[in-house]
């Protein structure tokens, strides 16, 4: 059962978003939609064959290919493709590609005001989002600004096919923390919390299909309309501890971002649920047993995800000065931050232990 809610402000971030069909079909046709002419096509390096071929759906509106997009938007490459955008007078970026390659994109819409078409192939969720970080001299800064908003988004399932199986399963616990966060946000709606419970449930069925068959569409489908869901959550309420620990980590020891995510999650959620047992309900319910945190922790098991810190090569030496960092400049969170906890919360995720019920 949700917990109902009697009063809220919700915040949308309005964008038309296209499901299903086969990117390559409706590329022009919503290219053509904007009004748009001259397209820049952005991806990473590994992802720059699937980007030439997206090109080449596009034809003539292609106006140019950037491939270098880069994991936490360092501002020198942003630069580059922001010029380059220039030079070849670019009327819209199409960004095909995760967290990294939409990043990119926002950061040059942020700088020129180009619309912006997004094709994910994670479940990371930052198309959804009017969220940008950026880094610069090893510094990351995050800004919410609606300009950096993609306003198309195409979900195409195929694309998440080709995820590898242990990128499919950290993508996803990384999409479900925010739905989790999205629970006990301080600024929550009705509206995200339906949002959020639907994503979870989506995830708790789609992934185990997933793994069975990796090239399972319909499953593929299933996962991808949850990384909507939560990605829609992350771009209108507040995060919490578990997103400040990830943040806080990945800053100090260079962590791989989805599964840093993936091993704090039972941990920061067992946490909360000392505070707001009854909004972290549904995470039991949905995942199975009596404690979010731990059934959480099984699900990941059951899925073969990292559990352990230790495993990303975090000292057990670290992990206080993680502790004492992760209580700067704080993120607001339903329970107080309490140094002691959060050491043994850090101790038993670098362990790689369920969470204290
Ligand atoms: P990513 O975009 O860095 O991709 C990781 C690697 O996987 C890349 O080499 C990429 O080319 C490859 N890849 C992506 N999709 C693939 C596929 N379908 N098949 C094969 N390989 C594929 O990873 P990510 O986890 O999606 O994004 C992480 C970044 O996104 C971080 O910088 C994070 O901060 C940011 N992010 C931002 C928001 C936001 O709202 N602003 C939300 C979530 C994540």
């Amino acid at each position: 059962m949700t917990a109902h809610q009697d009063r809220f402000v919700a915040e949308t971030n309005v964008a038309r978003v296209r499901f299903g069909d086969p990117v390559f079909n409706v590329i022009g046709e919503e290219i053509e939609r904007l009004g748009a002419k001259r397209a820049l096509v952005l991806s990473t390096p590994p992802q720059a064959e699937i980007a030439q071929d997206l090109a080449a759906a596009i034809g003539p509106a292609a106006a140019g290919l950037f491939t270098c997009a880069t994991m936490h938007t360092p501002v020198e490459v942003t630069e580059d493709a922001t010029d380059h955008a220039k030079e070849i007078e670019a009327d819209c970026l199409v960004a095909m590609g995760g967290g990294s390659t939409i990043g990119l994109a926002k950061a040059i819409a942020l700088r020129t005001g180009l619309p912006q078409i997004a094709i994910p192939t994670t479940y990371a969720g930052s198309e959804a989002t009017p969220i940008l970080g950026q880094t610069e001299n090893g510094q990351k800064t995050t800004l919410r600004d609606p300009k950096v908003q993609p306003g198309v988004i195409i979900y195409d399932p195929a694309l998440v096919a080709t995820l590898p199986v242990g990128m499919t399963v950290t993508s996803g616990l990384n999409a479900m923390a925010h739905a989790v966060e999205g629970l006990y946000a301080q600024d929550r709606s009705a509206d995200g919390t339906a949002q959020a419970v639907d994503g979870l449930r989506a995830f708790a069925d789609g992934l185990p299909e997933v793994l069975r068959d990796p090239s399972n569409l319909s499953a593929r489908g299933r996962t991808l309309y949850g990384a909507w869901l939560c990605g829609s959550v992350l771009g209108t309420v507040g995060m919490a501890l578990h997103h400040k620990l990830c943040h806080t980590l990945g800053g100090m020891f260079d962590l791989p971002h989805a599964e840093t995510h993936a091993i704090i999650l039972p941990h920061a959620t067992a946490y909360n649920a000392k505070a707001v047992p009854d909004l972290l309900a549904p995470v039991a319910e949905i995942f199975g047993g009596d404690h979010p945190g731990v059934a959480l922790y099984d699900f990941a098991k059951s899925l073969d995800a990292p559990l352990a810190l230790k495993d990303l090569g975090v000292t057990e030496a670290d992990l206080d000065r993680a502790a004492k960092a992760a209580l700067q400049a704080a993120y607001w969170n339903p329970r107080p931050l309490e140094l002691s906890a959060i050491r043994a919360l850090l101790q038993d995720a670098w362990k790689g232990v369920a969470p204290r019920s």
